[in-house]
């Protein structure tokens, strides 16, 4: 059994039959714990199904049966049979969110860089950036066992807020140590990940060659919750080396593109020289020229944006337009979280608003013609299944669909911030914060469960992130001040 569920608190599985009124049981009692396990059947009952697949439609009142690790059908009512049920009522039922770039190595610095801008201007205020003091400083101190704490605790905390897949960049590699850490954190926070092998610092930093153990030490099957990506950085010397092993081992390749940090230039000759593949995923894509746009949409390359953090940290515009209008698959990401929140419906807000504020400005502005405005129903597809199709998932997941794994999670529509309910994309992205996540599954396995995560002790593992954070920061030579 996953060490996720073997802690959870010890009950009994009742079949519907058990519960006194017949009603399907809801009740911590209840929580059906062999839930995922092969063969095993869960009924998530009466709840207003989203898909976020045409083919299987929405359903104000449904049924998502799930078997073992997969979905198996969907209907306006099923038989519930031998299946455990979970009483959706009041419930928004749909997939998981999905996270195309995350730093989780960072998360024990949360909130330590609120006003920081990507790299220094000149400007004394702004002294303190993200590239000199993160990069530079903070990330050269981690062990493995930083590693391992600050991803563990950064998944399950997203976990926990109903984002069941992530690509984690991690920056991080200084020595196989440190990637055998990463790898352990993402598959002990119990969700679904993609292992970002990105550059390490240290004299033990075997980047990029390591991806060929790494390989196939962790990911030499692809029946599993863990996936793994090459990072290629062009701001790095000897990108092309790291470009050759990914593809070599069939790997995507992601990389950060931010134009306004002086990559415009090596961005335009990669273009040119037609090493653009659908297996890239172009992380930011601000600032940089119509030509390597194009070159980009036409080979098929993915894009994900961090929209809050774009306009926060100065990476420039978020081209969120620009990937509309070129056609591109356009995921969303979380970034950094010393800086903002990793949760998706601040993703998503971040997304649509600043969509429509653009369209909204032009419209005023008297022009002619202007771009359709962004619907909440498009906002939450980036932030599910255009993220899965991003990173080769979507056969997995990203939707609700007959035969894709049960990522799924289940959103209080009654909570006080929400009801009453009268349009459910509405609701989501306009509405709701993590705090209306009740439930959520990955692959059929419940990890979080009517509110409360389940299988970790997270004042323990809350200790251990504090005194990583201590140990970072006293290396790194930099003196606490919560008010700075
Ligand atoms: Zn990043």
């Amino acid at each position: 059994m996953p060490a996720a569920l073997c802690r959870a608190p010890k009950t009994v599985l009742r079949s519907p039959a058990d519960t006194p009124s017949g009603r399907p049981a809801t009740s911590p009692e209840t929580l059906p714990l062999s839930a995922g396990q092969p063969g095993r059947r869960v009924l998530i009952k009466g709840g207003m199904v989203l898909s976020m697949d045409d083919a299987v439609g929405n359903f104000a009142r449904g049924d998502v049966l799930v078997e073992g690790p997969k979905i198996v059908q969907i209907a306006a009512q099923i038989d519930p049979g031998d299946a455990a049920v979970i009483d959706a009522a009041g419930k928004i039922v749909m997939p998981g969110f999905v996270d195309t770039h995350h730093h989780q190595f960072e998360t024990g610095l949360r909130s330590s860089l609120p006003d920081a801008i990507l790299v220094p201007d000149g400007q004394p205020e702004n002294t303190i950036n993200y590239y000199e003091t993160m990069l530079q400083n903070y990330s050269q101190h981690y062990r493995p066992e930083d590693v391992y704490i600050n991803e563990l605790y950064g998944g399950l905390a997203q976990l926990d807020a109903g984002v069941t897949t992530v690509m984690d960049v991690s920056q991080i590699h200084h020595s196989p140590e440190h990637s055998d850490a990463v790898v352990k954190g993402l598959q002990d926070a119990g969700r679904r990940a993609v292992f970002g092998y990105f550059e390490g610092w240290w004299e033990g930093n075997q980047y990029p060659g390591d991806a060929v153990r790494l390989r196939s030490d962790h990911f030499s099957s692809d029946d599993q919750l863990l996936t793994m990506v090459m990072g290629g950085e062009i701001y790095i010397p000897g990108y092309e080396n790291a470009w050759k092993v990914g593809r070599e081992l069939d790997l995507q390749i992601a990389l950060h593109v931010v134009g306004t940090f002086g990559m415009a230039p090596t961005f335009d000759e990669l273009a040119k020289s037609g090493a653009f593949g659908p297996d890239n995923i172009f992380i930011h894509m601000t600032g940089i020229s119509d030509f390597a746009w194009k070159t980009a949409a036409d080979a098929g390359s993915h894009v994900s944006l961090s929209v809050p953090i774009e306009m926060h940290m100065r990476h420039g515009q978020p081209p969120i337009q620009r990937a509309l209008d070129l056609g591109m698959g356009l995921s969303l990401s979380s970034d950094v979280e010393c800086t903002m929140s990793a949760d998706f419906f601040t993703q998503m807000r971040g997304l649509i608003t600043l969509q429509r504020m653009n369209v909204n400005d032009a419209a005023l502005g008297g022009a002619a013609e202007y771009p359709k405005l962004m619907r909440c129903m498009d906002a939450i597809r980036h932030a599910t299944i255009e993220g899965a199709k991003g990173l080769r998932l979507d056969h997995k997941t990203g939707s609700l669909t007959p035969g894709k794994e049960a990522d799924i999670i289940l959103l209080d529509a009654e909570a006080i911030n929400v009801a009453p309910v009268n349009n459910v994309p509405g609701a989501v992205v306009t509405l709701m914060d993590r705090s209306n996540v009740d439930t959520v599954m990955v692959a059929g396995q419940i990890r979080k469960w009517q509110g409360k995560l389940l299988g970790h002790d997270m004042a323990k593992l809350g200790t251990e992130l504090a005194a990583s954070r201590d140990y970072i920061f006293e290396k790194a030579g930099i003196e606490q001040d919560l008010f700075a």
